[in-house]
């Protein structure tokens, strides 16, 4: 009900009021609605191709929704309780299925994660695919003695950048995790004006007399960041404008969630996830119960995200004023058939993101760029290798170092040498 009170903060009229705002903007401009005006500078270029793959993945996720649902319900039966399951007691039932279904603590494998072998984990797999050295360097200037430096070079020497990493919690430093530039990859004058890229975190800090140990999400964060890092790093390209991570929206979550991938392969795993005090490397008895865990909830968490998508995308192909929000956000989810058990991720009157967080008509990005990322690595797997060398080549090639260069599904197939589908990623999401 956030924002949805009728009181001097409500946020329906002005909500009403930017979308007609953007339409008519959009209008000026020659375009339909403001959809079309924004996609057609980004990867999926056309509101119809958004719809499409949204449609493609809303019916899967529905079916697996669905079934989760059921089976709570079982189970507040088999408790004894005789009512209906509603939208808040989902998170409930949920945690209660996992514990049972699962049988997964996280806190069990906290000590397989010990952030420097996390940071050996994924400095080795870029060194595994692409040769790269990481070279502490004590010589260079920082900004907090908390922050490391790294010089990247390439496996003959050769000078690639500069990586910070500043990965703990302190006063005055923002939440979350994210990478930046200190300097962006560019050409003058016929030379290469190399790159100095951060990544920071808020992961958990050493304390007492143990070190710091990562839970399981700020692993794959790690290795998130790490590959926009690589992004930044690997960028070659003449235009500062177009090199790097300057690519469209839809395109440049791709080169960071694919690293998710390897970081909780067990191929992978099992070069860094040892144990911090007997150096034992994580058993397969705990991978296998990762793997199943990865699955939980994934027909909630798909439904719930994509409801918000659809509902960013309708918003942003009106042809007139809308007149009622809530009647507006009720008939579009009453189109894709949202069970009332799930709400969407954004209600209107708080979706940040797209009123004021700059993803208008963008917000299916996210699943855009997963897409790519599932079946970039699919290629890995299939291969039978996932440090398939001739691969990382042309993925070094196309993605990472092409920054926005070109067209990024041009890019895309010429490291996959197809077009990408939609399987593997309903297959990681257990949605098949
Ligand atoms: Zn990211």
């Amino acid at each position: 009900m956030k924002g949805d009170h009728n009181d001097s903060l409500d946020n329906k009229n002005i909500l009403a009021r930017m979308a007609l705002l953007r339409l008519q903007r959009a209008n000026i401009l020659g375009y339909k609605n403001h959809s079309e005006y924004v996609l057609e500078e980004q990867m999926a270029k056309k509101p119809e191709n958004v719809y499409n793959l949204l449609d493609k993945l809303w019916e899967p996720a529905l079916k697996r929704a669905i079934s989760e649902r059921d089976e709570m319900q079982k189970l507040i039966y088999a408790e004894g309780n005789n009512f209906k399951l509603k939208s808040w007691d989902w998170w409930y039932y949920a945690e209660k299925l996992k514990k049972a279904k699962y049988d997964l603590d996280e806190e069990e494998l906290r000590p397989y994660f010990k952030v420097e072998n996390v940071i050996k984990g994924v400095f080795g797999l870029a060194t595994r695919l692409w040769g790269l050295q990481f070279i502490e360097r004590n010589d260079i200037q920082k900004y907090h003695p908390e922050v490391k430096v790294f010089e990247v070079k390439e496996k003959d020497g050769k000078h690639i950048g500069i990586l910070y990493t500043d990965y703990f919690p302190r006063a005055s430093k923002r939440a979350g995790a994210w990478m930046g530039e200190f300097r962006r990859q560019l050409k003058k004058d016929g030379k290469i004006v190399t790159p100095i890229i951060y990544n920071v975190g808020n992961f958990s800090k050493p304390s007492g007399d143990k070190p710091a140990l990562l839970s399981v999400d700020e692993v794959h964060t790690l290795f998130h960041e790490f590959g926009h890092a690589l992004h930044g790093l690997l960028s070659n390209c003449t235009y500062e404008s177009i090199s790097a991570t300057e690519t469209p929206r839809d395109f440049v979550e791709f080169p960071s969630q694919v690293m998710e991938n390897w970081a909780m392969h067990p191929d992978v795993l099992k070069t860094y996830a040892k144990h911090y005090q007997t150096g034992e490397i994580i058993p397969d008895t705990l991978i296998k119960k990762l793997e199943k865990a990865s699955l939980f909830n994934q027909g909630f968490e798909t439904v719930e995200y994509l409801a918000a998508s659809f509902l960013d995308m309708d918003y942003h192909t009106i042809n007139k004023e809308i007149t009622d929000v809530i009647q507006f956000e009720k008939e579009s989810m009453n189109k894709i058939g949202l069970i009332e058990e799930i709400i969407p991720r954004y209600r209107s009157t708080y979706f940040n993101h797209i009123f004021s967080g700059g993803y208008s008509s963008g917000y299916y990005s996210y699943i855009w760029s997963a897409v790519l990322d599932a079946d970039a690595f699919d290629a890995f797997i299939k291969s039978g290798d996932v440090y398939n060398l001739e691969l990382a080549g042309k993925y070094r090639k196309y993605i990472l170092s092409s920054g926005g260069t070109d067209d990024s599904m041009e890019l895309y197939k010429k490291f996959r040498g197809q077009d990408p589908s939609i399987e593997p990623l309903l297959e990681r999401r257990g949605l098949k």
